[in-house]
């Protein structure tokens, strides 16, 4: 161990009362600059103790310092750049919402607003006024009402709906969504009593018919959005449950998860139950998430007929799921766009990403490819005719074709790669297949596109 060079390691004021330091300290915190300070002299001095260093500059010091403060002064919740082609990745926050709709949730959040106030009347009004009649106009439903996700809203129609009495479900729609989402779990919180009919493949519109007693509160189903039983099955169609609801004066309510306004097979891809055609064959009560096909922020959204969603609004449970005024400011922004479907498929990121086409992801692959290639040579970037995927449990047999870009290298295999982009100052995330790298430049912003080539460069010189 190297004593001299111990005695050689700065104090902690002196280096406050450097230059350098003291700029920083004017647009950081006291505590974390100094935080990081006596972290990186700590450093040193291990390295010293363990022989490691037989000299050090203090400027070495000060810039594994600013690194640190970097890193501790750093939010731990970040952007990251999805370069992994899976649209709505639940992982990375699901649906990204469009500019407008960020910038108007900013000024909301920015300023005082009308939330709970009739600007007309000068008194109290209704926080889930404001989307109400959007929400009518773009599904079709005579009431809605919104509240803070899809699994909110389920809970919140079913504990209005049912409160003791039973909910008759299909077995075959007794899912799991991930994140520990299930629907009888779910279903037993809301204080309904599970009535399983059919069986996993099969059920029929008798087994409804069987079940149906003097203590049925709802015909419940649900869209299995996130898996396909294929073979020989068969589910009862809403507007058989629709019949049999309205001649026993039972309500019918769907669960459709991912809510689209649109339909996708006017895009080329596989249809996808849209709102308006549950509202439109009868459904009394349609549940879905904001933050999936939607587009928008995340929200639970409930559309359908009045008598039941008066009911809602009233229920105490409303007030523990409350929406907030942020999300209510980009949701409102996001659902007005669906009054005209041009609009919607421009501005709406999910959208636009989504249903942009191959040739469309050829070029901005290519434009991406060679930026990097004059950039790190080091590497191999090969456009590669290659698939996208929804995600968030959406559409989980689309496979959208698109070009991808496949990273090889002779220095880094594909697994370094993806971890050192991954622990990136901005993590981007991408995918592996085979042994390559591969990325998917469908989910992303032109302005990943420096975030990634610096990557790459700084990977180089390593
Ligand atoms: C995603 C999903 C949910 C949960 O929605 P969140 O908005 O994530 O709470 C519930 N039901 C179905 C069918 C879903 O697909």
């Amino acid at each position: 161990m190297n004593k001299e060079l111990l005695r050689k390691l700065p104090k902690i004021d002196e280096l406050l009362e450097s230059e350098l330091i003291m700029e920083i300290l004017s647009s950081n915190m006291r505590i974390v600059v100094v935080d990081a300070l006596r972290e990186a002299i700590d450093i040193y001095r291990q390295y010293i103790i363990e022989d490691k260093i037989v000299n050090f500059e203090l400027k070495e010091i000060l810039d594994l310092s600013l690194l640190l403060i970097e890193k501790k002064g750093s939010n731990r919740l970040k952007r990251v750049v999805n370069a992994s082609g899976v649209i709505l990745h639940t992982n990375l926050g699901r649906a990204k919402i469009s500019k407008e709709a960020a910038e108007n949730a900013m000024k909301i959040a920015q300023n005082y607003s009308n939330l709970e106030f009739d600007i007309e009347m000068g008194n109290r009004g209704s926080r889930y006024s404001h989307v109400e009649e959007l929400l009518r106009a773009v599904t079709g439903a005579e009431a809605a009402l919104v509240v803070n996700n899809n699994a909110a809203a389920v809970l919140l129609a079913l504990d209005t709906l049912t409160k003791g009495r039973e909910a008759v479900v299909s077995r075959g729609q007794l899912v799991e969504i991930g994140g520990s989402f299930r629907i009888p779990d779910l279903m037993s919180y809301s204080g309904a009593i599970l009535k399983e009919v059919g069986t996993t493949n099969k059920t029929h519109f008798y087994d409804y018919e069987q079940a149906i007693n003097e203590n049925t509160g709802v015909l419940l189903r649900v869209h299995t959005s996130n898996f396909k039983i294929i073979g020989f099955t068969e589910e009862v169609p809403l507007e058989d449950l629709v019949k049999l609801g309205s001649s026993k004066g039972i309500p019918v309510m769907e669960d459709i998860g991912s809510g689209t306004l649109i339909d996708f097979a006017n895009y080329g891809l596989n249809y996808e139950p849209t709102i308006q055609n549950s509202i439109r064959k009868g459904a009394d009560i349609v549940t879905f998430s904001g933050d999936k096909l939607l587009g928008g922020p995340q929200a639970g959204v409930i559309a359908g007929k009045k008598q039941y969603i008066d009911k809602m609004k009233n229920n105490p449970l409303t007030r523990a799921l409350r929406i907030d005024k942020m999300t209510l400011a980009a949701l409102e922004v996001t659902l007005k766009y669906y009054l005209e479907e041009s609009e919607a498929v421009k501005h709406i990121p999910t959208l636009s990403m989504l249903l942009a086409s191959k040739e469309e992801m050829r070029k901005k692959a290519l434009k991406l490819g060679n930026i990097l290639k004059a950039a790190a040579s080091h590497f191999e970037f090969e456009l590669e005719d290659n698939f996208s995927m929804v995600g968030g449990g959406s559409m989980p047999a689309e496979r959208i074709c698109t070009y991808v870009i496949k990273v090889t290298s002779s220095k880094f295999t594909a697994n370094e790669i993806e971890k050192a982009l991954r622990m990136n100052c901005i993590p981007i995330i991408i995918r592996i297949t085979g042994d390559a790298a591969i990325i998917d430049v469908r989910t992303m912003n032109d302005d990943d596109f420096e975030i990634v080539t610096d990557a790459f460069k700084r990977l180089q010189d390593k």
